[in-house]
């Protein structure tokens, strides 16, 4: 049956192809009394099934140890032990004999009394025990029940992923030449997820709600990653009016294309810098294919993740050179490691957090582990010396963390510098403004620093208390919020007013229907996604500074989001996502 589901359109593009789907585990445990004569088999069947994961874990652990070293299999052995152990597994079989239920019932409430008693102790280490022993009951119940989960790893064919959610490191690992476009029921446009889509170039939707549970690997679809749309099982219709909608987006890439080399200027001739975020190497290439002028934002993060050890300093020197090789003639503002958020890095060993987006993360991890601070700071000082590098410090609150961050940047060129090793000793350094503590004291952060990038995802999470990746409250989640243009607005002027530049790389940037209304609150500089660089110089070609500094002000004089939005829509010719 045909449906079709409106979600958030993450990364743009159309595909059309078969779903593959990564089901969200759910057993439905069910009791079911047995003959005297099904005992015998049941138990049979038990045990078969602890003998089959016992099996898997070992090879699993094998072949960690193989990639990834002892250190990260460890825990599937201590899996194994846990399954050797006849408290465990005698005692189930004992159990089926006595009551004649089934095993699969037997065991999951043998598990489930068994974790629950543990998860009640205070004591952090019984904790973890307890999460091993659901996992391994819910392995042993897949084998009892003979349900197999599949795994990213068994995409064979070209398919487009659906699922509940997907993790920035399980996107990294998207295999590009299988998986043609995905869509999850949750996240926002603003989830690292969904910045990794684009990164890819793969079109994708996500805040689908619950669609991954509604759709079966196999299912014919379509992706529409622009508008945010999914059909499954589409009609005859559906399918001519988007192969015509695929050739008319592949008709519209191509104008784009020719902008490539025409500058990003308005049409009185303010230039505005047009440059690109990058997550991952392969994407240096797309820098310049799409016309950008540099790299507004390097997130550093990304080399750090799906790894068990931490990059060292040569590896990240290198990685850090060929941005800055990449870039030329423009600049790479390379961003100081930021993780925690939904970044996470299992290599760090750190403690999980209540509120992580408002937890250890960015800088502030940064400060409390310098040695990894350091390394990549020495890092990127060494990649400078083609004289294009700059370096901004992600999630500043206060001028304190920013001196602080800035005394061990000193401490490290002077290291350098004693070794007599060739660094840019001009570099500029800046600060990303993402915070509202950093909004509000713009004036002094700007006295310390050469340049502001302004980070929206998270200044709008922080500011309206909105959690960028809950897609319950993404109509919340709104940039045209007056708080939100002040801050900006704000940010702007107490960096001119020292003479400072002022960017803009959070995903507002990306968004054409604000394009004049940044350039009018005073942004010298966007940066967004490669593949939505042309979009935006189109727009900016078609703005005149006078224009753009009438529609700030008329907007800066509202006092309510509706006004606002109602405005913006006005005077947008094309679409406006958050205008109503
Ligand atoms: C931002 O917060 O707007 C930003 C660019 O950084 P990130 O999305 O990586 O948090
Ligand atoms: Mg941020």
């Amino acid at each position: 049956m045909r449906k079709l589901f409106k979600g958030v359109g993450a990364s743009p593009g159309i595909v059309i192809g078969k779903a593959f789907t990564l089901q969200a585990e759910d057993f439905v445990v069910l009791k079911v009394p047995l003959k005297d004569s099904e005992v015998g088999a049941e138990v049979k069947k038990f045990n078969a099934a602890v003998e089959l994961t016992k099996r898997e874990i070992r090879e699993i652990e094998l072949k960690v140890n193989r990639d990834m070293g002892s250190k990260h299999s460890n825990i599937f052995s201590a899996h194994l032990m846990i399954l050797e152990d006849p408290a465990m597994t005698t005692e189930v079989a004992k159990q089926i004999r006595e009551t004649k239920l089934n095993s699969e019932f037997v065991f999951h409430s043998a598990v489930t009394r068994f974790t629950d008693s543990i998860a009640k102790i205070d004591d952090e280490y019984l904790r973890e025990r307890a999460n091993d022993i659901r996992d391994i009951g819910r392995r042993v119940l897949r084998n009892i029940i003979g349900k197999g989960r599949e795994t990213l790893a068994d995409i064979t064919d070209e398919s487009i992923v659906f699922s509940r959610d997907l993790t920035p490191s399980d996107t990294v690992m998207l295999r590009r030449d299988k998986v043609i476009g995905f869509c999850t029921d949750m996240g926002g446009k603003t989830s690292h997820t969904a910045i990794m889509a684009r990164a890819l170039e793969i079109p994708a939707v996500v805040a689908l709600s619950t669609v991954s549970t509604q759709i079966k690997t196999g299912d014919p679809v379509i992706v529409d990653g622009t508008e945010g749309i999914v059909i499954v099982n589409p009609s005859e219709d559906d399918l001519r009016l988007y192969e015509k909608k695929i050739g008319k987006f592949i008709q519209e890439e191509a104008q784009l294309a020719k902008l490539k080399d025409f500058p990003s200027e308005t049409l009185d001739g303010h230039v505005i810098e047009l440059a690109a975020n990058i997550e991952i190497q392969d994407e240096l290439p797309l820098v310049s294919r799409h016309g950008a002028t540099g790299i507004g934002l390097y997130r550093t993060e990304f080399l750090f993740l799906n790894r068990p050890d931490l990059p060292n300093e040569d590896e990240q020197f290198r990685a850090y050179k060929s941005a800055a090789e990449a870039a030329l003639p423009r600049s790479v503002i390379i961003r100081t490691l930021d993780v925690g958020g939904d970044k996470l890095l299992s290599n760090l060993g750190l403690p999980k957090e209540e509120n992580p987006f408002l937890g250890l993360r960015a800088i502030r991890l940064c400060l409390s582990r310098p040695e990894i601070f350091k390394t990549q700071l020495r890092a990127i000082l060494r990649a400078s010396t083609l004289e294009n590098i700059k370096i901004m410090f992600p999630m500043i609150s206060s001028v304190e963390e920013l001196r602080q961050a800035m005394a061990v940047y000193a401490e490290v060129r002077e290291d350098l510098e004693k070794k007599g090793v060739e660094f840019d000793k001009d570099l500029e350094l800046g600060a990303m403004i993402e915070i509202p503590s950093a909004a509000v004291t713009a004036d002094v952060l700007a006295k310390e620093v050469d340049f502001f990038s302004i980070g929206t995802n998270d200044l709008i999470q922080y500011t309206l208390a909105i959690d960028r990746v809950n897609e319950k409250l993404a109509y919340m989640y709104n940039p045209l919020h007056p708080s939100i243009l002040r801050s900006i607005k704000r940010i702007a002027s107490a960096a001119h007013a020292e003479g400072k530049w002022v960017g803009m790389c959070g995903e507002m940037a990306s968004d054409t229907a604000f394009t004049a209304l940044l350039i009018g609150l005073g942004m010298d500089e966007l940066s967004t996604a490669p593949i939505l660089v042309p979009e935006v110089k189109k727009v900016i070609r078609t703005i005149k500074m006078e224009d753009a500094r009438a529609i700030a002000s008329a907007v800066l004089s509202m006092n309510d989001i509706n006004a606002v939005k109602k405005y913006m829509k006005s005077i947008n010719t094309g679409a406006c996502k958050f205008c109503s």
